[in-house]
């Protein structure tokens, strides 16, 4: 379990981050909390020559909020930064709870927001709850800063758009629509350090009326290579008044949707299962908060 041998660089700066990523190559890793990326290397998955750590790089971390605007959340900002952000929970609450739930304390401590986008495992926590609410990501190299939607950078399993000499540096929320609600949820095989046997997120915004769906993003992690964006949950949904029948055909619509795998952690049919399950506690959840927002 030795680590291989590596230069270490700490930049301070972002231009001088960039610097280093744009001229290392793929012989550099970017190293945010490690918690993923040190495991790799143990196992020796990967031996990077270089290693870039932006822990350093003021400008990548933090999360600040303009009304009327949205958030921003530095790539480099501690997942439980984001946890305990009372921000993050008042208009954000789903990618509250998400954060909330990956791994544990000491996890969290470590880990980064931008880390579990870019190592982009079919199971992880946070890029449900941030697909749905709309998030993009800002991706900068020496010569330029680009911006995609989250669900357009992570293609697949372990990988991601970025290009040679990138770095993601921050993730943009939009403000929450008036009467809308977000929540998150996951099951695992137990309550804590678990990886998810699938995982949901639901974001809703109701009309003036407070019953009719007026807008609705559902997403589902750990069935798909990426966040599964489900087309047929907001067909069967939006522009209808919220009733538990349509639940029930929308419960069933993202469960025929899901494609999810058989692995030591659940079999497909499972997955299935519980796909219908969580859309209908999160769908009724959400509904339930949107109505009181
Ligand atoms: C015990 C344990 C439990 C865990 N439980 C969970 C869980 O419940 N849910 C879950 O989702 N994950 C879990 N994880 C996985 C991991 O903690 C998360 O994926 C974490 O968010 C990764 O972030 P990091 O900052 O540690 O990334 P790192 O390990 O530093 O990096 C991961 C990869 O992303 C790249 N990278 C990181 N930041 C950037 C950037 N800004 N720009 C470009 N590339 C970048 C690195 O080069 C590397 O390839 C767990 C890990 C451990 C060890």
């Amino acid at each position: 379990m030795f680590l291989n041998n590596f230069e270490y660089f700490a930049p301070q700066a972002p231009g001088e981050a960039l610097d280093l990523v744009g001229r290392l190559g793929n012989k550099a890793k970017v190293l945010a909390g490690g918690t993923d990326l040190l495991l790799m290397m143990k196992e020796k998955m990967i031996k990077p020559e270089y290693l870039i750590d932006i822990n350093n790089v003021q400008e990548f971390k933090g999360i600040h909020y303009e009304p009327g605007k949205g958030a921003v959340i530095g790539a480099a900002t501690k997942i439980s930064e984001v946890e305990h952000s009372p921000l993050i929970r008042e208009k954000y609450f789903a990618l509250h709870q998400a954060a909330g739930e990956l791994g544990s304390v000491q996890v969290r401590a470590m880990a980064t927001i931008g880390g579990n986008s870019c190592h982009a495992s079919p199971a992880a926590e946070t890029p449900t709850p941030l697909v749905a609410l709309g998030a993009k990501v800002v991706i900068s190299s020496l010569s330029r800063d680009r911006e995609l939607p989250l669900e357009e950078f992570i293609l697949g399993n372990r990988e991601t758009a970025l290009a040679q000499g990138e770095i993601l540096t921050k993730f943009i929320l939009p403000e929450p629509a008036p009467k809308s609600a977000s929540r998150y949820a996951y099951i695992g095989l137990r309550d804590a350090m678990e990886i998810d046997a699938v995982n949901m997120a639901v974001n809703i915004v109701l009309d003036d009326d407070g019953r009719t769906v007026k807008d609705l993003k559902f997403v589902m992690g750990s069935v798909a290579p990426r966040p599964l964006v489900s087309v047929k949950v907001p067909g069967l949904l939006v522009g209808r008044e919220f009733s538990g029948e349509l639940v029930e055909k929308a419960a069933a619509a993202a469960s025929g949707e899901a494609r999810p795998i058989s692995d030591i952690r659940a079999s497909a049919e499972y997955r299935r299962e519980m796909v219908a399950v969580l859309a209908r506690r999160l769908l009724q959840e959400a509904f339930d908060a949107a109505k009181e927002a």
